[in-house]
Order: structure tokens, then C-alpha cells, then sequence
């Protein structure tokens, strides 16, 4: 059965050890399966308190990222693998079973050109190994699309398919999120249909970021499409409540879209609980 989780920025704008208490208890405490840890700076981060916090709320993490300005693709390939084989040794070390997100690129990076052959030949060249790697310590690798706004290379769910082809590990998956869907793709339940079993983690998150249900999404169709292909995978709501300045810019995030961040968890959460069940998402597995 598909787990629930949610996004640590729905509670905290970033990850710190005092952030972290409050995102694990506000998770546990909503009664979610797991929550999705941003490892924007694996370098600092606080692997034994997080994995005891984790611990002490019974509560599971998965883990995401955005490779830094510093440490690109497909500009820097021994940069970004130093980066991201130090994110999954933090993603090891807090036991989640996945390292997705923006592995490909920087959120908000615009070259003003249009990606090449070579810049798709060079990520996958990079992330291939990375994705052996990852898989000798049970890991998986996602690749999240997000709209022409945040970044150049991969926008929709033929591209990340696409991408995923040349990589051609079997651990590496698509990971799709409704609010890219409704800027990029012609519907939501078509591209869920056309990545089938390649779909293993998906965003769940409304199209001005907000309380899911309150906005553009087509929630409908996502989950008839999860329901066609017996999605299994993970449901993660992900809204942004209070970001960080450089998530801010990387976003365009600059209002609040949450009226009330005291009902966000409990009212998206029952939204879409109850989506899953009538659409039996929540027992394929
Ligand atoms: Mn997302």
C-alpha cells in the first residue's frame, strides 16, 4: 500500500537541528508515514539527531534535493557527484529509501538556451553511477520535472522518461509533481498513464502551492491515473508555507498562499486521504 508522507517545508522553512523537532513532531503528530527531509546542504547536515528524532516518533524519512549553483549539472560532473554522493550517505545514514528531487540540476538556474544532446548525455553520464552506488546501499534515485520556470533541462514527464532511459539503471524512477503538471503538461491523468511503473513518488501539490484541493489541480485525474497503474509508490502533499531566501528566489515564491498554516496539514491532508481511498490508491499494495 502507498505510504503518505509530506514535505518538512509545509512545517519549516529549512532544516536545522531545532527545525527538524518540530517538522518530525508536526509529521508524526498529523499521523503521516514518513516525512520528506531537504538535504539542500548534506554537508552540514545532522544525521544521528535527525535519525533519533526519527526514531523517537516512529516516523520514516525520504530525501530530497537541488544540486547547488557550485556543484551544477551539467556544468560541473565532479562537483555535483561529490554533492550527491554525500547526500546519499546522509540518505543511507537516516534509513530512507530514496534520494529524488532536482538531482539533475539547480532550481532556478536559466542558461537562456535550450537544453542539447550533450547536456542530457552528460547528466545521465554522471547519475549512472551514482544510481549503482546508490542501489548498493538499497537506495533509489528519483528525477522530479519542474516547470520552464525553475529549470531548462526537464519539464515534463516525457523528458524525465527520456532522461531515465539514458541513465538505464533499474533504481532510478520518475517522481512528478501536480503543481509542474498543470504549467507543463496537457492534463495530469495522461503523462501518470504514459510513466506507468516507472512512477514511483509523487508530489501532491496545488497549482499556487496551497492547501490541495483550494486551487487548478485536477486532483480528479491524478488519481484515476494512479489508480490505472496501480500506483504503489509514495504520495507526499508538498506546500510551501515559509520558505528560506534562497528557495524563495529559486521558487518565485514572494506571498503567502496558505490563509491559515495552523489548518494546511489537517484540511490537505483529509483532502487527499480521502481522494486516495475512493480511489483505492491507498490499498494496491
Ligand atoms: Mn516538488
Amino acid at each position: 500500500m502507498s505510504r503518505f508522507g509530506a514535505h518538512a517545508f509545509i512545517w519549516r522553512s529549512d532544516w536545522t537541528p531545532t527545525t527538524a523537532r518540530d517538522v518530525i513532531e508536526g509529521a508524526a503528530a498529523a499521523g503521516l508515514d514518513f516525512v520528506e527531509i531537504p538535504l539542500l546542504r548534506p554537508f552540514d547536515f545532522d544525521v544521528d539527531g535527525a535519525r533519533a528524532l526519527l526514531e523517537a516518533n516512529g516516523i520514516a524519512a525520504t530525501c530530497s534535493l537541488g544540486l547547488p549553483v557550485d556543484a551544477s549539472l551539467p556544468d560541473d560532473p565532479a562537483g555535483a557527484t561529490r554533492f550527491l554522493r554525500q547526500a546519499l550517505d546522509m540518505t543511507a545514514g537516516v534509513g530512507s529509501p530514496v534520494l529524488s528531487g532536482v538531482i539533475y540540476g539547480t532550481l532556478g538556474a536559466q542558461d537562456g538556451r535550450p537544453p542539447t544532446e550533450a547536456d542530457y548525455d552528460v547528466i545521465a553520464a554522471t547519475l549512472k553511477p551514482l544510481a549503482r552506488e546508490a542501489a548498493s546501499h538499497g537506495i533509489s534515485l528519483g528525477i522530479e520535472p519542474v516547470n520552464r520556470y525553475e529549470s531548462f533541462l526537464v519539464n515534463t514527464t516525457a523528458q524525465g522518461l527520456d532522461l531515465i532511459g539514458r541513465i538505464d539503471e533499474d533504481n532510478v524512477f520518475l517522481h512528478l509533481d501536480t503543481y509542474h503538471m498543470n504549467i507543463e503538461e496537457r492534463g495530469f491523468e495522461a503523462p501518470i498513464l504514459a510513466a506507468g511503473d516507472k512512477l514511483r513518488y509523487i508530489h501532491l501539490s496545488e497549482s499556487d502551492r496551497g492547501t490541495p484541493g483550494r486551487g487548478n489541480v485536477d486532483w480528479e485525474g491524478v488519481f484515476r491515473g494512479l489508480a490505472a497503474i496501480g500506483y504503489a509508490g509514495d504520495l507526499v502533499m508538498e506546500s510551501f508555507v515559509d520558505l528560506n531566501p534562497d528557495m524563495a528566489r529559486a521558487t518565485c515564491m514572494w506571498r503567502d498562499v496558505v490563509e491559515d498554516p495552523g489548518r494546511l496539514v489537517g484540511d490537505g491532508l483529509e483532502f487527499l486521504r480521502d481522494l486516495a481511498r475512493r480511489h483505492g490508491v491507498l490499498a494496491n499494495r
